[in-house]
C-alpha cells in the first residue's frame, strides 16, 4: 500500500474518455511518460507522431501549429517564442559562413540587427535593398545569397512592395524567400497562393504576438512552409536551440484565433477611418496607409489584397503612420504623443487597445526614401475602441501640441 502523499502524486484515476468542447485542452509538460524503453529509445520527435519532451511538443502547441498552417495556407508550422524567434530560428537554420542574406531597407528593425549583430559575427553577410524597387533587388542578388526577406507592407513606413514580382524573382534566381507575415496575418493574402496560380513564398514567419494572440499580452512566433525538407531544416535547428512556447500561451493563442478575422477587420476599418481623417490635416505632411491612394505601393496592394473581402474593399492590417510635418519640433510632437489619452505610448500591435510610437527614421533607414515626406514619423496601430473616441483624441492632442507652428 502507498502513502497518500504518493498516492496524490502517482494518482491512478483516469478521467473517461471523449470529452469534446470548443477549446481543446491545455496539456502542459517538461516530462512525458514512456510505456516502456523500448518505446522511449522508438519514439520520433520530429514527425508529431507521438511525444516525447514538452519542448518537442504538446497536443495543446501541435494543435496550434496545424491552424495556424491553415491560417498561412502552409503544410508545416514550428512555434517559438516570440515573432523574433521565427525570424533568428529560419536565419539560423538556412544560413553559414559566406552565405549573404538581403533584407528590404525598410524591414522590422530587430531583423536588420540580428544581421548585423550574430549573423556578422558568424561571417554571414547582409545587404539592404529597396523595396520598391525590383531592379535593385535583382542587382543585389549574388551566388552567395541564400535568403532573401521579404516584408508586405514594411514596418513604419507601410510601403507596398510589388510581392508578386520579388517572389518571382527569387525563384528565378534559385533564391529560397522568406515573408515576415505579421502585417497580413494570412489574412489579407495568401503568401502561398500570390497570384491565383500558386505563386508562394518558401518561408512565412509569424508574430502570432500580434493579431493571433490578440491580446497585448501573449509573446509567440510561428514559421510556416510548404516544403517538408525545408521544414525538417527549420525544425532541427528550433530543437537545437531549445526554442519552446508554453502550453498556457498556446492555449491563449488558441483561444483568440477563431475571432481573429473578425478583430483584423475591425483594426482595418478603424485604421483606414483614421487615416483618411487624418490626410486632411495640414499638421501632418504625409499620410501611409497602403489602401491609401498616393501612399508608396498602393497599386501593389491593390493587386495583392483588393480582393480579399466581400465588400471589394480590400484588407490591410489596423495600422498607419503620419509624417508630421517638418515646421514642427521633435518637443511639439513628444508633446502631441504625450497629449493622446486612448493611443497608449507602447510597441507592439494587434491587441484591443490603440498605441501610438513616434519613430526617429534617421537612425533606421540607410538613406531617406525619396517617396517620403519630411518630418516627423509616427505609427498608429489601431485597437477595438470606438472609432469616434479615436478620432476625437488625436484631434484634442493636435490642438494641444500642433495648433503653433
Ligand atoms: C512585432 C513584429 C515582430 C516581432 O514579434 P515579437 O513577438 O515582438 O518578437 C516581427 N515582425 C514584425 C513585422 C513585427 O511587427
Amino acid at each position: 500500500m502507498s502513502e497518500p502523499i504518493t498516492s496524490l502524486i502517482q494518482h491512478p484515476y483516469v478521467p473517461p474518455a471523449g470529452f469534446d468542447a470548443p477549446q481543446p485542452g491545455v496539456f502542459k509538460a517538461s516530462t512525458v511518460f514512456f510505456p516502456d524503453v523500448a518505446a522511449m529509445r522508438a519514439r520520433d520527435w520530429k514527425h508529431k507522431e507521438g511525444y516525447t519532451y514538452g519542448l518537442h511538443g504538446t497536443p495543446t502547441t501541435f494543435t496550434l501549429e496545424e491552424r495556424i498552417a491553415t491560417l498561412e495556407g502552409g503544410l508545416q508550422t514550428v512555434l517559438v517564442p516570440s515573432g523574433l524567434a521565427a525570424i533568428a530560428n529560419t536565419a539560423l537554420a538556412l544560413l553559414k559562413t559566406g552565405d549573404e542574406v538581403l533584407i528590404p531597407d525598410n524591414a522590422y528593425g530587430p531583423n536588420k540587427a540580428l544581421a548585423e549583430g550574430e549573423l556578422a559575427q558568424y561571417g554571414i553577410t547582409h545587404a539592404y535593398y529597396d523595396p520598391m524597387d525590383v531592379a535593385d533587388l535583382a542587382a543585389r542578388i549574388t551566388d552567395r545569397t541564400r535568403l532573401v526577406w521579404l516584408e508586405a507592407a514594411g514596418s513604419v513606413t507601410m510601403e507596398f512592395p510589388d510581392l508578386v514580382a520579388q517572389v518571382r524573382l527569387c525563384r528565378a534566381r534559385g533564391v529560397t524567400c522568406a515573408l515576415d507575415n505579421t502585417w497580413g496575418a494570412g489574412l489579407a493574402f495568401h503568401p502561398f497562393d500570390l497570384d491565383g496560380a500558386g505563386l508562394a513564398v518558401d518561408v512565412s514567419a509569424h508574430a502570432l504576438t500580434k493579431y493571433p494572440s490578440g491580446g497585448g499580452d501573449v509573446l509567440m512566433g510561428s514559421v510556416t512552409t510548404r516544403d517538408e525538407a525545408l521544414h525538417m531544416r527549420i525544425k532541427l535547428t528550433h530543437m537545437r536551440l531549445g526554442l519552446g512556447v508554453s502550453g498556457n500561451d498556446a492555449e491563449a493563442v488558441l483561444r483568440a484565433l477563431p475571432s481573429i478575422g473578425l478583430r483584423y477587420a475591425a483594426a482595418d476599418r478603424t485604421a483606414r477611418t483614421l487615416a483618411r481623417w487624418a490626410a486632411q490635416q495640414p499638421a501632418f505632411a504625409q499620410v501611409l496607409h497602403p489602401a491609401l491612394p498616393g501612399s508608396p505601393g498602393h497599386a501593389h496592394w491593390q493587386q495583392l489584397c483588393g480582393a480579399a473581402d466581400a465588400a471589394g474593399e480590400g484588407a490591410a492590417a489596423g495600422l498607419f503612420s503620419v509624417v508630421i510635418h517638418e515646421r514642427y519640433s521633435q518637443g511639439q510632437v513628444d508633446a502631441f504623443c504625450n497629449a493622446l489619452r486612448l493611443f497608449r505610448l507602447g510597441y507592439s500591435w494587434g491587441g484591443p487597445i490603440s498605441l501610438v510610437v513616434p519613430y526617429d527614421l534617421h537612425g533606421m533607414r540607410q538613406r531617406w526614401p525619396a517617396h517620403l515626406a519630411r518630418g516627423t514619423v509616427v505609427r498608429f496601430s489601431t485597437g477595438l475602441e470606438a472609432i469616434e473616441d479615436l478620432r476625437s483624441d488625436l484631434a484634442q492632442a493636435m490642438v494641444t501640441a500642433l495648433s503653433v507652428a
